[in-house]
């Protein structure tokens, strides 16, 4: 049985009193749902404080980007070691990386490896956008990104990520996927792509999140299929009645 897993990926939002005010809030509701997997994403300013706040809750903490080089000359960057200091998640590729900062399958992979060579879980985000899927293209392009961005890892690394599908089209739009769609590209084009890298077992042992305009309303539509095993989610991440929610109906 794969544990459910809920993330709040708060992008670019909340100052350290914004953030600290918000965790304050969700910590109460989060902490009892023990039955899954439950983590908090903030920016890189707030994990320090975050990291403090969430000890001893079982609520996990993750950064939203990592940088593959240990240390160095590498301005505005944050390394593996900084983020392995507080977090024990990190999010890895998610699409506004790849639109808007240059993330390709080929540093993502580079990311992920140093993200597991630290210790930390990457959850690993993948997806096509709205041409790729209009044009009939989001097998490919899924199946790709997944081969890209986990190559050269051996089936026991692989045991360790968290994979989020995440259609670009879907993402802050309120245009969510269908949940028997997102099903099947998690069933029959993820975790089958999964199975030929790392094995059969591996790849059914893998949680495969969901994420896009995933809201308190649709939650729980999600979460009873049998390829979706949690959510990936932004907007409604912010809200703490919306994101406590949404991990009460993966529970
Ligand atoms: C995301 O940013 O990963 C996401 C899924 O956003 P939203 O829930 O707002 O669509």
């Amino acid at each position: 049985m794969r544990k459910k897993f809920v993330a709040g990926n708060w992008k670019m939002n909340k100052t350290v009193a914004e953030a600290q005010a918000l965790a304050t809030e969700l910590i109460p509701g989060l902490a009892p749902l023990t039955s899954i997997e439950r983590v908090l994403c903030p920016p890189f300013t707030a994990l320090h404080p975050l990291a403090g706040m969430l000890q001893n809750t079982g609520i996990g903490l993750g950064a939203q980007n990592l940088y593959w080089e240990t240390s160095g000359a590498y301005t505005a960057e944050v390394a593996p070691p900084m983020v392995a200091e507080l977090c024990q998640y990190v999010i890895i590729g998610h699409s506004e990386r790849r639109q808007y900062f240059g993330e390709t399958d080929e540093t993502v992979n580079k990311r992920v490896k140093a993200a597991l060579a630290i210790g930390l879980t990457p959850i690993v985000c993948i997806g096509e956008t709205l041409e790729e899927n209009q044009a009939g293209k989001t097998a490919e392009i899924v199946s790709r990104q997944v081969r890209g961005g986990l190559a050269d890892l051996t089936p026991p690394e692989g045991a360790k990520l968290v994979v989020a599908y995440e259609p670009v089209w879907a993402i802050g739009t309120g245009l969510a996927a269908s949940e028997v769609d997102a099903n099947t590209i998690h069933r029959d084009v993820v975790r089958v792509a999964l199975a030929e890298m790392f094995g059969a077992e591996v790849a059914q042992g893998l949680q495969i999140l969901y994420g896009g305009s995933v809201k308190p309303n649709n939650a729980a539509n999600y979460f009873t299929q049998s390829d979706i095993d949690g959510a990936l989610v932004g907007g409604a991440s912010l809200k703490a009645a919306d994101f406590v929610a949404i991990a009460q109906a993966a529970v």
